[in-house]
């Protein structure tokens, strides 16, 4: 398996966790590797088992293809260099194209702003309950080029992001789910128009009869479906083929799955990721008795409106991945009652669209960097805000406050609509001393506690 490159060189360019899996993958399969990452312009770290090739040491007509990481941006030198040479630039995903080419494998693609991860892992889920062998990664957990081959009949669910999908040429999905497009990382792509683009390289390069699937809420996506009509749309805010409404998923208006059997997929947003899993998966992957099997003993993710615990008929929910403000606003849509905890490191348009959406919250605790900023905007909203600046006083003081109120249907939410750099390693990190705090919590409050698993 030369991957297309004969006796040509595979460079690597970026040696994060995709190109690292990358080059271990070509090396593996006998390719000529050789890597460069920005950095090494500062020096080499003498345990690197790849060999180094300097931007200015490269001849190009060696070199059967530029890999690129997905962070590294198009207009970059080295790749521009690499383009006026004729050497093909492909990503991690392309590789994967290559290396199952002749193998009766299908893959699966999704993307999207918000939603990917969780989506991702449903599918793959479904998929696996139904009996199906299945590898699941890309942009979430493992990289394309290390997951395992599979054998006949199985197939690749990944996650792409815009950064993977703006240079990919190779890899034809046989299903793939765009489930929406908010404004994000333009400081790459310039503007909404180039994002999409980026995004629908996906479905032009898709096999002729790929399953297309397009949650059309927002206006530029409901413009887009509408110019080939390809698409099975979603729509929980609009009109389309399979809604959400009344809390039950409808396909072309009659009920198929009704949103209250899925209690650990709360809100809207997760109803709208569990419509485009059955548009892409019912009936051409698993029937619908196999969807609402395998769907119901989904557990979602981590991090995501994940359920922790109940703690004297108090709820506690740990959604750290929030980290913008897009992402919180449905969190706070998914709770009747919310004490919410919100702040980190703030992002450009602090709060946003939250303040639109604060219906459902009964009072709110600010923490990090922001929790000044944050507990001004709250309160200006008029909001009952308590600034505790440290997660464990207001893990403390929101349990105190919902239990003062009594309120049946109670959620303690982590929430922080900001970036968890200001006092954590990342959003895991963050989540992670949530939870710890609930279940000390928890423990203190003696046996009347219910915790899950
Ligand atoms: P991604 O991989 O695209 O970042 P995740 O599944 O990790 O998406 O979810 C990121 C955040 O977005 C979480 O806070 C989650 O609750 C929220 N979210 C999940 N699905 C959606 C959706 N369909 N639309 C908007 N926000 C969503």
């Amino acid at each position: 398996m030369d991957y297309g490159l004969g006796d040509k060189t595979a460079l690597i360019y970026g040696l994060g966790s995709t190109g690292m899996g990358a080059a271990r993958g070509l090396r593996d399969a006998g390719v000529h590797v050789a890597v460069w990452d920005d950095k090494f312009a500062e020096g080499v770290d003498a345990d690197m088992p790849f060999t180094v090739l300097k931007p200015d040491e490269i001849v190009w007509s060696r070199i059967g293809a530029l890999i690129k990481s997905p962070g590294i941006a198009p207009t970059k030198a080295l790749v521009q260099k690499a383009l006026e040479n004729k050497v093909p630039v492909l990503c991690d995903v392309d590789l994967l194209a290559r290396r199952e080419r002749g193998h009766d494998v299908s893959f699966i693609g999704i993307i999207g702003t918000n939603g990917k991860s969780t989506t991702t892992a449903l599918v793959g889920h479904i998929l696996r309950e139904s009996g199906r062998k299945v590898a699941v990664g890309g942009h979430l957990g493992t990289p394309a080029m290390q997951l395992p081959e599979l054998p006949t009949g199985g197939i690749y669910v990944m996650e792409l992001s815009s950064f993977q999908l703006d240079m990919m040429r190779e890899l034809r999905i046989d299903g793939g789910i765009l489930l929406n497009l908010t404004p994000d990382h333009l400081e790459r792509h310039g503007t909404m128009e180039n994002y999409l683009n980026a995004k629908m390289r996906m479905f032009a390069l898709a096999k002729p009869d790929a399953m297309r699937v397009m949650g059309t809420d927002q206006p530029i996506l409901l413009a887009e479906a509408a110019k080939t009509g390809d698409f099975i749309t979603i729509g929980v805010r609009n009109e389309a083929a399979i809604t959400v409404r009344d809390g039950w998923i409808r396909d072309r208006g009659d009920k198929k799955i009704k949103l209250s059997d899925f209690p650990l997929l709360p809100g809207p947003h997760n109803a709208q990721n569990l419509a485009c899993a059955y548009a892409l998966l019912v009936p051409r992957f698993v029937t619908i008795q196999q969807f609402l099997k395998g769907a119901a003993s989904f557990k979602g993710l981590p991090h995501r409106l994940e359920d922790i615990s109940v703690i004297e008929g108090i709820r506690f929910v740990n959604d750290s991945k929030a980290t913008n403000a897009e992402s919180a606003v449905y969190a706070l849509q998914s709770f009747q009652h919310v004490y919410w905890i919100c702040g980190g490191q703030p992002k450009v348009d602090g709060l946003g669209d939250c303040v639109n959406h604060l219906e459902n919250v009964r009072a709110a605790f600010t923490i990090g960097d922001a929790a000044g900023i944050f507990c001004n905007e709250l309160q200006a909203h008029k909001v009952p805000t308590f600034r505790c600046d440290t997660l464990d006083k207001a893990v403390a003081d929101a349990y105190a406050t919902a239990r003062t109120e009594g309120l049946e249907g109670a959620v303690v939410l982590l929430s922080p609509a900001a970036a968890s750099w200001d006092q954590f390693r990342n959003f895991e990190h963050r989540g992670d001393v949530f939870v710890n705090l609930v279940r000390s919590l928890a423990e203190s409050q003696g046996p009347r506690r219910r915790l899950y698993s």
